[in-house]
């Protein structure tokens, strides 16, 4: 069997503006193999975290389909898209997104609060994926508390704390020194191989590029597979 986990098919989106209509993904067709580790390159402003929302449920599209594991996310109801998510989805950004008055332990915990575990069970998932980061020893101090990097170790904890299927990840690196990007890396790569997630990143970075199994390139709304 090699039914893609992702098929994407004629996706199209576009903004409005006003009275504008800005067309931003037009009539994109293309596969994510079940444990790809896929790197999106490509210009700012070209599309890519548009086209990682479409993804992610997080972005509504205007044509085509995204059939993700035989459900067609763009029929979902919002609702349906939420649930959806939240079970096989996790999020990766630039800037991590954490929540500053949370412990790096309360800020993994953070998506199971959507779920019926009890509290002691939360807890106990919260502090294993912390452990998968290798920050088991960071738990209670604060995002301010923590260097970039460690950081962004917390945010992939909480972003693989529900056991998603997916992970997609926006610029990942994007604000990281190279020995820290290195190590994000190294930890998603990890995820790829060992826990078998299928990851999509977004990147600007060459050498966060290079740690991905393929590349495809972005281009004004078009996607080709790179040299
Ligand atoms: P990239 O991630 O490749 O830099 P984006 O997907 O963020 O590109 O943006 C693609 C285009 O869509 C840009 O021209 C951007 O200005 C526009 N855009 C993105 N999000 C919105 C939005 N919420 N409303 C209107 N325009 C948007
Ligand atoms: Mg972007």
């Amino acid at each position: 069997m090699n039914t893609p986990l992702i098929a994407i098919d004629r996706l199209s989106k576009s903004y409005r503006r006003g009275d504008q209509i800005l067309p931003v993904l037009t009539d994109i067709t293309f596969d994510i193999a079940a444990g790809e580790f896929l790197a999106l390159i490509g210009p700012s402003g070209s599309g890519k975290s548009t086209l990682l929302n479409c993804i992610a449920g997080i972005d509504g599209v205007n044509g085509g389909s995204i059939v993700i594991n035989g459900t067609d996310i763009t029929t979902l109801s919002e609702g349906e898209l939420a649930e959806w998510r939240s079970r096989h989805v996790g999020f990766i950004f630039q800037f991590y997104n954490l929540i500053p008055v949370l412990s790096a332990l309360e800020n993994v915990e953070l998506p199971l609060l959507l779920t019926t575990l009890p509290a002691r069970q939360r807890r106990d998932h919260a502090r294993a994926a912390l452990e998968a980061v290798g920050l088991p020893d960071r738990s209670d101090h604060k995002p301010s508390q923590l260097s970039g990097g460690q950081q962004q170790r917390v945010a992939i904890a909480r972003a693989i704390v529900t056991d998603p299927d997916i992970i997609v990840a926006d610029e990942p690196t994007g604000d990281l020194d190279r020995t820290s990007a290195t190590d994000i890396m190294h930890l998603l790569g990890r995820l790829n191989r060992e826990l078998g997630k299928t990851i999509i990143m977004v990147t600007h970075d060459q050498r966060a590029a290079a740690a991905a199994h393929l590349v495809r390139t972005f281009e004004k709304g078009e996607l080709r597979v790179a040299p």
